[in-house]
Parts: C-alpha cells; structure tokens; sequence
C-alpha cells in the first residue's frame, strides 16, 4: 500500500489556507513544518493562531489554497477529493477533544470503524478491537456506549479507534482539553507509549504538561511556525 519509507512522513511548504466569511481571515500565511517518521510533535500556540486550522489541512479534512502538503511521499494538493477521502480514512488516525466518538455504538464498534473502512473482516476487526481495547485497560468497556463511559474512558476509546489500523500519523486536536490533569496524565502517557512503538504523533495542545511529552513543540503565531523549522524545510527535496 503506502510505500515511500524514506524521508519525512509529514512535509508542508508555503502552506496557505484563507477562510471566506464576513471577513477574510488568513489562517495559515506561509507554513513550514517538517516531522520525521515515529516522532511526536507538540504544535503551541495561543488561541487562533492557527493550529487547528493547520492540523485539518495537514491530514486532508480540509483543502487549502497554497503550497504543498507531502504525508509519506503522497502529495495531498495533487489528489482528487475522493481519492483525499479514501486516503485519510486508511492512513490516518484523530482523536479530538470532543472525543467525537458515534453515540449508538459500541466502544468495541467505534474502535473498529477504521479497519471496517479498510474492508477488513467483520470478525477479524473485532478481534483487534478487543486486543486493543484490552492494550488500553478497557476490554471491560467494550460492549458500553459513549454514555455509559467517563470522558477519559471515552477519550481512551477514541485513541484505540485512531490507531487500530497503524495509520501513517495520528493526529491529537487538544486530546486532553475536557480532560482533568489525572486522567489527561493516562492519556498523554497512552500517546507517548505507542509513539515508543513507532507510531507518529502530531499533536496540538496549550497544556504544557502534554507538551513536554513530546520530543519536539513547534509554536504558532498568527498563522505561521517560529524559527527554526523554517529553515529545516527549506533544506529538503521532494
Ligand atoms: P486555533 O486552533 O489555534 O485556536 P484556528 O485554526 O481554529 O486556531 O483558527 C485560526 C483563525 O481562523 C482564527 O482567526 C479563527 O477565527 C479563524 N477560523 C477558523 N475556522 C474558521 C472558519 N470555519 N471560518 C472562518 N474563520 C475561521
Ligand atoms: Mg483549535
């Protein structure tokens, strides 16, 4: 499938995004970012400065209108929206922070959404399903909705659901921000273990307990990355 396995998973140049509304607001005015295959990167920044707007560019939620996203040798700009679509549902993993996960299932079926999409067995995705779920202490929880489950217990869930089928990245919207400081502990901590196993991580949060869990923070302000990630860019060929 997804092949390249050399150079950065994750390069964008130049990025532009505006935002056409009562007002025009330049989200992104020239983004640089670089990460490396199985890092964790921590993106800061204040409020508005652009890191959702970022993050939702980066993995193909939302289109942009300059520059250039490369996600494991895959140009995102040169991708038709179907083949966008497809593209993200089998080689990236979410989890927000409103958990976003589907009310009338399961916390077994959540978690197996992903390897369904893939065209994965009925039986064999809930087979690894429940290993997951087990992995993260909830394989007592499987056959709960997301009523029935505490917000860590729901946020664990939706960690399981982003890296059930080993995605190229996963990407953390402020996975901790409904979360109090016990239970974001357990959840930055599930992060930074599989990020041990391999797995990329990119992350944007304002907590800084969260963030110095991971190897590298990049900051935004208005709309761009401070130095020096800039200058990493623009030393690498596509
Ligand atoms: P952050 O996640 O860092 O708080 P955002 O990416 O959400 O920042 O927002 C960046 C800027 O873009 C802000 O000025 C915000 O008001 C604006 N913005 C975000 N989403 C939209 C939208 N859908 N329409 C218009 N403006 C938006
Ligand atoms: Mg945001």
């Amino acid at each position: 499938m997804r092949q390249p396995m050399e150079g950065p998973i994750v390069l964008a140049r130049r990025l532009r995004k505006v935002y056409h509304g009562a007002d025009e607001v330049e989200a992104l005015r020239g983004i640089d970012l670089l990460v490396e295959r199985g890092e964790m990167i921590a993106i800061v920044g204040t409020s508005g400065s652009g890191k959702t707007t970022l993050l939702n560019c980066l993995s193909g939620l939302d289109v942009f209108d300059g520059g250039q996203v490369v996600i494991d040798g895959q140009d995102l700009s040169k991708m038709s929206d179907r083949a966008r679509t497809a593209y993200r549902s089998r080689h990236m993993g979410f989890v927000f922070q409103a958990f976003n996960l589907l009310p009338v299932l399961s916390a077994a079926e959540n978690v197996e959404i992903p390897l369904l999409l893939q065209g994965a067995g009925t039986r064999d995705s809930r087979r690894r399903a429940l290993e997951m779920l087990d992995t993260l202490g909830l394989a007592h929880r499987a056959n709960h909705r997301p009523d029935q489950l505490s917000g860590g217990e729901q946020q664990r869930v939706a960690v399981a659901r982003a890296l059930i089928h080993k995605p190229a990245v996963v990407w953390a919207d402020e996975p901790t921000g409904n979360l109090d400081s016990e239970v974001t502990n357990v959840i930055v901590e599930l992060l930074a273990r599989m990020n041990q196993t391999g797995q990329t991580i990119v992350l944007v949060t304002h907590n800084p307990q969260v963030a110095e869990r991971a190897a590298r923070t990049v900051r935004m302000r208005d709309g761009r990355i401070e130095a020096p990630e800039p200058e990493r860019v623009q030393g690498v060929a596509l």
